[in-house]
């Protein structure tokens, strides 16, 4: 018996981004705590974005650097 796997972003600090990228999208705060997610831009697949665990609890949008992509 094994628990069912799941879709969820992986930790910044398994990111393989570069520390300069570990930034909240959203706020612009160090993404440095447990809970903060780094993952690429769904929309054109280069934009890094980062979220810390705050705006993540809330919902704040972010917005894409590359391609100004706005999504929660
Ligand atoms: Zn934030
Ligand atoms: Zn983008």
């Amino acid at each position: 018996m094994s628990a069912p796997s799941t879709a969820a972003p992986y930790e910044a600090a398994a990111s393989p981004f570069s520390a300069d990228e570990h930034r909240c999208s959203s706020c612009g705060i160090s993404l440095t705590t447990r809970g903060s997610v780094t993952f690429v831009c769904p929309s054109c697949g280069k934009g890094i974005i980062g979220r810390c665990r705050q705006c993540r609890d809330q919902s704040v949008p972010y917005i894409c650097r590359v391609c100004g992509f706005q999504g929660p």
